[in-house]
C-alpha cells in the first residue's frame, strides 16, 4: 500500500473485565477476563485493532504477551507497510518463539488497517466469504448447574441450539447428571458436546468416556493432557462419539502430527493457539486434507478477538461444527465494542464492514484498562 498508510505508532492496553459468573474447567476456574488490546495507528490516521487473550494454563501469560508486543513486535512494525502481513509475521516468528496470542493480535491489527485502507472486510483479504452466519455454541461451565440450566432454557428460547458442557472439574456423576438433564429437557432439539480441558487421567478415562456414548454427543473434547497423543489416538479409535483435539493442536506442525497419528476426528481452531487467522487456515488445510473436521473456538476475550475469529470462520472452505463466540454476548459484564457483537437467533453474523468490521468504544476501553503501554 502507499506510504501514507505506514505504521506510525502503537499502544498496548491490559484490560480486565468482570464476568457474569464463574467458568469452571478441567484446567481451572476463570472469574475475570484479562486480555491485551493492541492499537496500531498509521501516518494517514487509520487505527487498527487487535487482541491477545492469554490464559496462563493454556496458551501463555499476559506479561509475556505484553513483553512480546512492546519490546519486539511494535519496534519491528513501526514505519512498515501493514499490508505486508505474511512478511511481518515471518519476522515476528523469527524474533520471538511461542507467544501465539501476541502474534494473533499483531496480525489482526495489520489486517484491520489493510482492510480499512482498501475498503474491504478481512475475510476478503483471506480469500473471500464462504458463509454469512455460523451456529453459536454456548459453554455450560457454571459450578452451580441450576443457574446454568435456567440459562440454557433462556438461550434455547433465544435460538441457541448448541451447548458444550465443561466437564472434569468435579466428579463424574456430576458430569453425567448434567448431560442427562439437558438431553431429557431438550431431547434432540439441542446439539450437546463435552470438553474436559485435559482434566482426565488416561488410565481411568475410557470407561468414563464410554458412559457418555448413549447421549448422542457431537464430540468429546480434549479429555487428557495435550502431550498425551497416544491416549487421544486410542480414544479416537475406541469411541463411537467423535473426539476433538483442542489443547493438543495449536499450530500447523501440531496439526500435521495430530493428523498423522489420528489423535482426533475434529480439530478446534483458535487464533490464540495458531498465532492468527492465516496460521489457523493452514491448520484447517491440513485437517481438510486428512479428512478431519474443524470447529471455531475462542478464548476468554472481547468482541475484538471474536470479530477476528468470525472473519476466519467466514474464510474457511469447510466449517463443520459451529463456533463459540459467546463471551461478548453472554459472559462479559460489558464489552468494549461500540455496537454489540452480532449474535442473533443463535447465529454469529459475519461482520461485513471494512477491516474487522467492528468499532471499539474508547470510553469503555479506558474504563477497563489497568495498564497502557505506548510503543514505537
Ligand atoms: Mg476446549
Amino acid at each position: 500500500m502507499s506510504t501514507e498508510h505506514r505504521i506510525r505508532s502503537g499502544r498496548v492496553h491490559l484490560v480486565e473485565i468482570p464476568v457474569t459468573e464463574t467458568h469452571s474447567h478441567g484446567s481451572g476456574d476463570v472469574d475475570v477476563v484479562k486480555t491485551v488490546i493492541l492499537e496500531l495507528t498509521t501516518e494517514s490516521g487509520l487505527t487498527g485493532w487487535g487482541e491477545a487473550s492469554p490464559w496462563p494454563v493454556f496458551t501463555g501469560t499476559p506479561e509475556a504477551t505484553i513483553g512480546a508486543l512492546t519490546n519486539y513486535f511494535l519496534p519491528m512494525v513501526v514505519g512498515r507497510d501493514p499490508s505486508q502481513v505474511e512478511v511481518l509475521l515471518a519476522e515476528a516468528d523469527k524474533a520471538v518463539v511461542h507467544c501465539p496470542e501476541a502474534k494473533a493480535a499483531l496480525e489482526t491489527a495489520l489486517l484491520d488497517i489493510t482492510g480499512r485502507a482498501l475498503g474491504v472486510p478481512i475475510h476478503d483479504l483471506l480469500g473471500g466469504c464462504h458463509r454469512d452466519q455460523v451456529p453459536l455454541s454456548f459453554s455450560i461451565a457454571n459450578p452451580d448447574f441450576d443457574e446454568d440450566f435456567g440459562k440454557a432454557e433462556r438461550l434455547v428460547a433465544d435460538g441457541v441450539g448448541i451447548f458444550k458442557l465443561k466437564t472434569g472439574f468435579r466428579d463424574h456423576a456430576f458430569d453425567i447428571m448434567r448431560v442427562e438433564k439437558l438431553r431429557a429437557a431438550f431431547d434432540d432439539t439441542v446439539d450437546l458436546r463435552i470438553d474436559y480441558n485435559q482434566g482426565m487421567t488416561a488410565h481411568d478415562a475410557l470407561p468414563r468416556l464410554r458412559d457418555f456414548e448413549n447421549f448422542r454427543l457431537t464430540f468429546i473434547e480434549q479429555p487428557v493432557p495435550r502431550d498425551n497423543l497416544e491416549a487421544m489416538a486410542h480414544f479416537t479409535q475406541a469411541l463411537t462419539t467423535p473426539v476433538m483435539a483442542d489443547e493438543s493442536v495449536f499450530n500447523p506442525r501440531e496439526a500435521l502430527v495430530g493428523a498423522e497419528r489420528r489423535i482426533a476426528d475434529i480439530f478446534s481452531l483458535k487464533i490464540m493457539k495458531s498465532g492468527g487467522m492465516r496460521r489457523a487456515l493452514e491448520v484447517a488445510a491440513i485437517a481438510r486434507a486428512a479428512g478431519i473436521g474443524v470447529y471455531g473456538g475462542c478464548m476468554f476475550e472481547t468482541g475484538i478477538a471474536h470479530a477476528a475469529g468470525a472473519q476466519l470462520m467466514a474464510a474457511l472452505p469447510a466449517l463443520d461444527l459451529g463456533c463459540e463466540f459467546y463471551m461478548s454476548s453472554y459472559y462479559l459484564r460489558e464489552d468494549i465494542l461500540a455496537e454489540p457483537f452480532p449474535v442473533q437467533a443463535g447465529q454469529v453474523h459475519i461482520p461485513k464492514a471494512p477491516g474487522l468490521g467492528v468499532e471499539v468504544d474508547r470510553d469503555r476501553l479506558a474504563k477497563y484498562t489497568v495498564e497502557s503501554v505506548p510503543a514505537g
